[in-house]
């Protein structure tokens, strides 16, 4: 098939990437002409474990093309993906200008049967949108998907290629037709593409998000609960996790969720409740327990050192929102360092793959390390942001050498307590109790 992307970022990129991987002409759009330019000398712009093989493989082979224009992009296309920005507006509601602002382009260019697809996370009623502000101008027959995309950024070729599910909302069954085609070669082993209403469709991708960061902060109260009662987070979770109904994934607690989408689609989607008249009480907790948890570390910290913080080297490992990404879109790494900053600390920050999004940023504000041991020397804490592997399993000996304080602020749970008791640690983590 014949397919465009509007907007080459996170997903579209993905989205191209993968769909030409499976035979199909794809051809990638985004107004940003530096990025359009690096993408075409064969430069990939974002870190994505595995993406990178793809990408050069379906550009050399010509399956993979890039450009600026809209007009040159979508000439030939069967399908248009809009992977484009929602960002949150000032109310919280999902911005729709970069959709529509597409939308009605693509009025002025349609001339013969396409399908637009709306991959971007959008508001119920989006579809109907779409297709209001096209047929503004554009007479012939077209239809307006929902698609909405669940890849997850760090794993987001496995998630793209082998899908849990695929959602099709689109009750035209000429668009059906040509899903059920497209997506044949993702879902080889049985899962299933469900096809729907656009409405629908639309509110599962919000409702998925939303669970998950209930989750999240369901357990980090959990977690707060446990240090107030001497109980431990990891054997709670354990034996909660264990009963299928609840299941073993997502239960970690932490310093809270980050990120391009649970953060702005569970503000979303409460809004668009209160649109309806419906106070969506259970969103408006998890956003209020998660704002707290993202900087939870920093009175701890302070406590530690007996409100003096003026002047000291805090080393950080992790600036990403979560491992294997270079994303620090909404990064709970973002908001402790800001709080750090304005008590004078000096913070002096690794991460393996984000610095140069967060020195863009911050510049100097901040230093940044060499590697995760540099970072160590002088400093009077360390704080663990991000859960990346490399964190796991440091070499401790190298660690000790250069980290005469031994004092860790782990947000991510990524040690043992009794392990960090043992090697000497002052160490503190999230919904257990304090080595000392
Ligand atoms: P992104 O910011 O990484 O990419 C958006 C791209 O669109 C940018 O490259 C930008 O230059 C381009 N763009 C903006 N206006 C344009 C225009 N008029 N024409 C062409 N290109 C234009 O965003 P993203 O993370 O890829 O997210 C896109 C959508 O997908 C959002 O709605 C998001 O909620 C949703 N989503 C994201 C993820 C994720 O993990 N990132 C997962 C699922 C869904």
């Amino acid at each position: 098939m014949k397919i465009a992307v509007v907007g080459t970022g996170y997903v579209g990129l993905v989205t191209g990437t993968c769909f030409s991987e499976t035979g199909n002409t794809v051809t990638c759009i985004d107004i940003d002409a530096r990025k359009v330019r690096k993408l075409s000398s064969g430069e990939i712009t974002i870190y994505e474990p595995g993406l990178e093989h793809l990408f050069q493989r379906n550009l050399k082979e010509g399956r993979l093309r890039f450009t600026t224009s809209l007009v040159d992009g979508i000439s030939d296309a069967q399908i248009i993906f809009l992977a484009l920005p929602t960002p949150p507006g000032k109310d919280g509601a999902a911005d729709l200008s970069y959709v529509l602002g597409v939308a009605d382009e693509l009025g002025n260019l349609l001339d013969d049967y396409k399908v637009i697809v709306d991959k971007s996370t959008v508001p119920v009623g989006t579809a109907d949108k779409v297709r209001e502000v096209i047929a503004r101008k554009y007479k012939g027959e077209f239809d307006v998907v929902s698609n909405p995309e669940f890849l997850r950024e760090g794993v987001a070729v496995d998630d793209f290629m082998k899908p849990d599910r695929v959602v099709i909302g689109t009750r035209s069954e000429r668009a059906q037709r040509l899903f059920r085609e497209l997506y044949a070669p993702f879902v080889r082993q049985g899962n299933p593409v469900l096809f729907m209403d656009e409405r629908s469709a639309e509110l599962a991708k919000y409702a998925a998000n939303a669970f998950l960061a209930t989750k999240i902060s369901f357990m980090n109260e959990i977690a707060r609960m446990c240090e107030l009662l001497g109980a431990d987070v990891d054997m709670v979770r354990r034996a909660i996790g264990s009963d299928e109904r609840i299941g073993k994934r997502f239960l970690f607690p932490g310093i809270g969720y980050g990120g391009s989408c649970f953060p702005k689609d569970v503000q979303a989607l409460a809004r668009s409740a209160a649109e309806v008249g419906y106070p969506f009480r259970i969103l408006e907790s998890v956003m209020h327990v998660n704002e707290s948890q993202k900087v939870y570390l920093v009175p701890k910290i302070m406590d530690y050192f007996k409100g003096r913080l003026q002047g000291r080297k805090i080393a950080l490992w992790g600036l990403a929102f979560k491992p294997n990404t270079d994303d620090i879109r909404e990064a709970p790494a973002l908001y402790i360092i800001e709080a750090l900053l304005a008590e004078g600390v000096h913070v002096h920050a690794f991460d393996p793959e984000a610095m140069p999004n967060v020195r863009q940023l911050l510049g100097d504000r901040i230093s940044y390390g060499t590697d995760q041991y540099s970072v160590l020397e002088d400093a009077d804490a360390l704080i663990i942001a991000t859960e990346w592997s490399v964190f796991r399993t440091p070499d401790f000996e190298k660690m000790d050498a250069a980290f005469a304080q031994k004092v860790i602020f782990d947000g991510r749970n990524v040690f043992e307590v009794p392990q960090m008791q043992a090697l000497g640690y002052y160490y503190e983590s999230v919904g257990r109790q304090p080595a000392a």
